[in-house]
């Protein structure tokens, strides 16, 4: 998928989203901006880009058009008497920073302790993604996904660690690449008794 080369740089987006029509009004906001930071929004290699940006931000901020709670209706209870640690590591994501609608980029790690039910592995990044796909804070983020698979499994313990770097620190402000910022939220037995939470960040690959 080519990104930002001369070459048509379309994103798939599914269905509905790639056919709505685009209102004018966003088009024009774009075509602001760019004349704000000092173009033409008229000049050759623009004239298309006020349309790329809106299609882009469907992306980005798909999370908005969906439910992230609906992807943990479907559970399964038959889990032949497995009563460990079930962690999804290193899932990749990108949100953005609801202050400055900069790129936050990271990696989320998910973990809890089934108590009647466990969930299809890949519904636990569905959660994450769909938080992410919206404007964010870090902490907000990692304390929707855990509140979800808390209400949506009712575990007897859930773990999110969250990592990311953040471009409104790295590529603004007070520039500084490389910078990754930390949060956590622990619920049930990995709040309450040390020797899970420290098991469980072990099994993160922490510590
Ligand atoms: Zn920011």
């Amino acid at each position: 998928m080519a990104d930002c080369s001369t070459l048509d740089d379309d994103e798939p987006l599914e269905g509905a989203d790639r056919d709505a029509p685009i209102p004018p009004e966003v088009l024009e906001a774009v075509r602001t901006l760019i004349r704000w930071a000092g173009d033409d929004p008229d000049r050759e290699g623009l004239f298309e880009t006020p349309r790329r940006v809106a299609r882009a931000y469907q992306e980005y901020f798909k999370g908005y058009r969906e439910d992230p709670r609906q992807h943990l209706a479907r559970t399964f209870e038959e889990v032949g008497g497995y009563d460990e640690v079930v962690l999804l590591r290193d899932i990749p994501f990108q949100s953005h920073c609801e202050h400055h609608m900069a790129p936050i980029i990271g990696k989320i790690h998910i973990a809890y302790l089934p108590r009647h039910k466990v969930v299809g592995i890949s519904k636990l990044a569905r959660v994450a993604l769909g938080y992410a796909r919206r404007l964010q804070v870090q902490e907000r983020l990692t304390a929707e996904i855990a509140d979800a698979i808390h209400e949506g499994l009712n575990p007897r313990g859930v773990a999110v660690v969250v990592e990311a770097s953040h471009a409104c620190m790295s590529a603004r402000g007070v520039l500084t690449p490389g910078v990754i910022m930390t949060t956590s939220r622990m619920m049930g037995v990995f709040r309450d008794d040390e020797r899970s939470r420290e098991e469980v960040l072990k099994l993160m690959g922490f510590a």
